[in-house]
């Protein structure tokens, strides 16, 4: 026999080492889960009056291995949840989830025809229906947006794009955007972009900018050519 400690007692302490090492471990885990929960309810604190977040939950910071490190000393991950993108929202307007989804000042939900100017829901009305006759289908997206709703829209578009002024190419501050005035709508699917596309003016309904081929407002009196377009939304000065 060698010097050894025979092969049970050998067993038995590497086991309870390896039970030492797993505590260790899932409280790293647990601190590290704990921590960027903590940030993200933090980041969805600061964001006022937020939507239903589904996409934040499937990147905690589990991926990195605690190593030697007790979790408690572990350096502040880096600072950012994913947020939904602030491009426009896919969701047809089908889907029944009121009790949920954002509503303006007046309390018409954002994708409802009845949120937008007498003028330009008239004219929607209009098109939708001939849409539909040709076998199209014009779902809204976004219409009219509360002011708080588009900042929020902004401030997440400033830190896709890295500036204001790119940011503002896309989403206009509250003052300036047409969606707040119930003056814009946004729709989809891609068919029904293209369809409003074509066939808008007749209706008074024109696509606006290059960059958005989802966005229309009433530009032009129906049955008249719409203006030229804009390669993409201007912020005036601010
Ligand atoms: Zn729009």
């Amino acid at each position: 026999m060698r010097n050894d400690l025979p092969p049970r007692r050998r067993g038995a302490v590497r086991t309870r080492l390896l039970s030492v090492i797993g505590v260790v471990g899932v409280g790293a885990v647990a601190g590290s889960l704990l921590l960027w929960h903590a940030q993200v309810g933090d980041f969805l604190g600061l964001a006022a009056d937020k939507e239903p977040v589904v996409s934040t939950v499937s990147a905690p910071a589990v991926g990195a291995p605690p190593a030697t490190t007790p979790a408690a000393s572990t350096p502040t991950p880096t600072r950012r949840p994913t947020y939904p993108p602030s491009t426009p929202p896919k969701t047809p307007t089908t889907t029944p989830t009121t009790s949920t989804k954002q509503k303006t000042t007046s309390g018409v939900r954002e994708e409802s025809i009845n949120g937008l100017s007498p003028k330009l829901k008239a004219r929607l009305k209009k098109a939708m229906a001939a849409a539909r006759a040709d076998g199209i289908t014009i779902s809204i997206t976004s219409a009219r947006r509360s002011a708080t709703k588009q900042q929020r829209l902004l401030n997440a578009a400033i830190k896709k794009y890295g500036s204001y002024k790119l940011a503002t190419r896309w989403v206009l501050p509250p003052k300036y955007s047409a969606h707040v005035q119930g003056k814009a709508v946004d729709i989809g699917p891609a068919a029904a972009m293209t369809w409003l596309n074509k066939n808008g003016w007749r209706y008074g309904v024109c696509r606006r900018y290059d960059n958005e081929p989802w966005h229309f407002e009433a530009l032009t009196a129906p049955g008249t050519k719409c203006p030229p377009r804009e390669p993409h939304a201007v912020a005036k000065a601010d």
